[in-house]
């Protein structure tokens, strides 16, 4: 028989599936994967189940639903103050992952050169080398993630076409700094390149820190492409609906590739999200607000238990170093043992590096908090009754 693909045939399954698998085998507490436990807000749920069944559940336009490019591009404006047509600079897609997809196949020809900053989430390196592009990866690493200046600035070339940039980022809950954008946007223009902005987590960043997208700093407008999720801003990973804010030509870059991965998705997703981004002030702000009182219970209970906890600035994701604890076994290991033998499963984190636990990343596991309280209260339980300390 012929093989498969090679590029993909070499990547095993995701390490979320791995994990939640294993904690389900298990009876474990899910703090692996990241979803929340709970779903959306209600009336986001009942704009979609009325469009359900009004109709039309045909096939929407190409670019998405005009009430959800007109709710991205109103969203812009009110949040980071960005000037966007709905028509020419908004596509909607089948999750971020797809917009992440579409940009990186619509963007890169076999041979260029693409900027990566690990630890990745994972779907960038895969879809890049399947386009035929070129990774330069550059590190930052726990417990201060700071962002190597020179290493970055010696990973672009004239061959470069994009840097991936996932700010806030997973897993490792970093925000960029001003100074960092700043940084990374002098590149991008000296080289001529693009940024894919992975934006996500837009609207869960911590302790008042701001989320600047790269594509507000001055000359960046032309050069990114902006990446959301209503998987994220509305608690609903399932309904996988993302959309893609950018320059006309860069949106069109990308309307290629997702006219022949997906093409379009569900219209009534579609206009509940635009519903949803339409949302008062106060739904953005309690989200974050909500979630950082649950990063503050875990990492309260982990601190407790022994783990050395690294700073969460936004994401739903902390990273501990589990070396306190005392353990015999690399991280992949330790995630075996936490999730069978005490019962709450986390990410090994040697998962998001190339090349595993080379240099020294074999200490680090990932919890996610987006979870009922009473859950991780007992996931805290569970680990003080194996580890002790609480
Ligand atoms: N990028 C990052 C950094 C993520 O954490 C996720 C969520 N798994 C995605 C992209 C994918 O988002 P979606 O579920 O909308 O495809
Ligand atoms: N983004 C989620 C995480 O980091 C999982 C996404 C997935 O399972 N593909 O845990």
């Amino acid at each position: 028989m012929k093989p498969g693909n090679t590029i993909l045939g070499e990547y095993g399954t995701t390490v979320f599936t791995v994990m939640s698998a294993l904690a389900v085998e298990h009876q474990a507490i899910n703090l692996g994967q990241g979803f929340p436990d709970s779903d959306g807000p209600a009336d986001i749920l009942a704009v979609a189940a009325q469009a359900t069944n009004d109709g039309p559940n045909q096939y929407p336009p190409l670019m998405g639903v005009p009430e959800l490019r007109q709710a991205v591009a109103t969203h812009n404006k009110r949040f980071y103050d960005m000037d966007v047509d709905w028509q020419s600079q908004v596509m909607v897609t089948s999750g971020a992952t797809e917009s992440i997809a579409a940009a990186i196949l619509g963007l890169i020809n076999p041979g260029d050169e693409a900027v990566l900053i690990e630890p990745l989430y994972d779907s960038y390196l895969p879809i890049l080398r399947q386009a035929g592009g070129v990774p330069k990866l550059v590190r930052v690493e726990p417990p201060n993630w700071e962002l190597p200046l020179d290493e970055l600035a010696a990973a672009f070339s004239k061959k470069t076409k994009l840097i991936m940039l996932n700010s806030p980022m997973n897993p490792s809950a970093k925000v960029f700094s001003e100074e960092e954008l700043t940084f990374i946007a002098r590149l991008v223009e000296k080289y001529d390149a693009y940024a894919v902005c992975d934006e996500v987590y837009e609207h869960i960043v911590y302790d008042v820190r701001p989320h600047i997208p790269l594509m507000t700093l001055p000359g960046m407008a032309e050069r990114c492409i902006r990446i959301g999720s209503a998987g994220k801003t509305f608690s609903m990973t399932g309904w996988k609906v993302g959309y893609s804010t950018g320059a006309p030509d860069l949106i069109a870059a990308a309307a290629k590739a997702h006219q022949f991965l997906t093409f379009t998705t569900p219209p009534n997703l579609q206009k509940a999200v635009a519903y949803g981004l339409g949302k008062d002030d106060d739904y953005f702000l309690s989200l974050g607000v909500d979630l950082q009182a649950k990063r503050d219970r875990l990492v309260a209970g982990l601190d407790k238990v022994g783990f050395d906890v690294i700073d969460s600035q936004g994401t739903y994701f902390v990273t501990v170093d589990f070396r306190p604890l005392g353990f015999n076994g690399d991280d992949v290991k330790f995630s075996k043992h936490l999730t069978v033998d005490a019962g709450v499963a986390a990410v090994p984190f040697s998962a998001f590096y190339q090349g595993g636990a080379a240099n020294g990343i074999d200490h680090f596991v990932r919890f996610c908090y987006c979870k009922q309280d009473s859950l991780l209260d007992a996931a805290i339980d569970k680990l003080g009754s194996h580890f002790g300390g609480v």
